[in-house]
């Protein structure tokens, strides 16, 4: 199974929750139970797994990074978004998550965020689902 999010970000930097989403599209296409692989094709956006409940979180986490890779610096990189590609490098571009018959299995706090550095802008996220035989 393999299904393609877009994903219209608002902001220049965010974190957006799209577990109902990749949970949605998981459910029109598979029953089975594996591990989803949740990649996202850029290199100033990322994806993580951290804390839905408390919204306060993706912020801390959002200031934080703003805090160790500043907007502006002594970078090399022309185009002006050295920040984005080092923010995403940090993130990382995929996370795993196991699947018991077709539903994500999600710690009670946990929620799939895409993590935008370089926004706004529409943005893709690729599932594969890697199914036990
Ligand atoms: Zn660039």
């Amino acid at each position: 199974m393999q299904a393609k999010l877009r994903v219209a970000t608002q902001r220049q930097t965010e974190m957006v929750d799209i577990t109902r989403q990749i949970q949605e599209a998981l459910a029109g296409r598979t029953s089975g139970t594996g591990v989803c692989h949740v990649y996202v094709p850029h290199t100033t956006a990322g994806v993580t797994i951290n804390e839905a409940a408390d919204p306060d979180v993706v912020i801390d986490l959002l200031t934080a990074l703003d805090r160790l890779v500043p907007r502006t610096a002594a970078y090399r990189h022309a185009e002006g978004n050295a920040d984005a590609h080092i923010k995403t490098a940090l993130v990382g571009t995929s996370a795993h998550v196991p699947v018991d018959n077709g539903r994500l299995v999600l710690g009670t706090w946990q929620g799939i965020f895409l993590c935008e550095f370089d926004g706004p802008r529409v943005r893709e996220v690729w599932l594969r689902m890697l199914a036990e035989h």
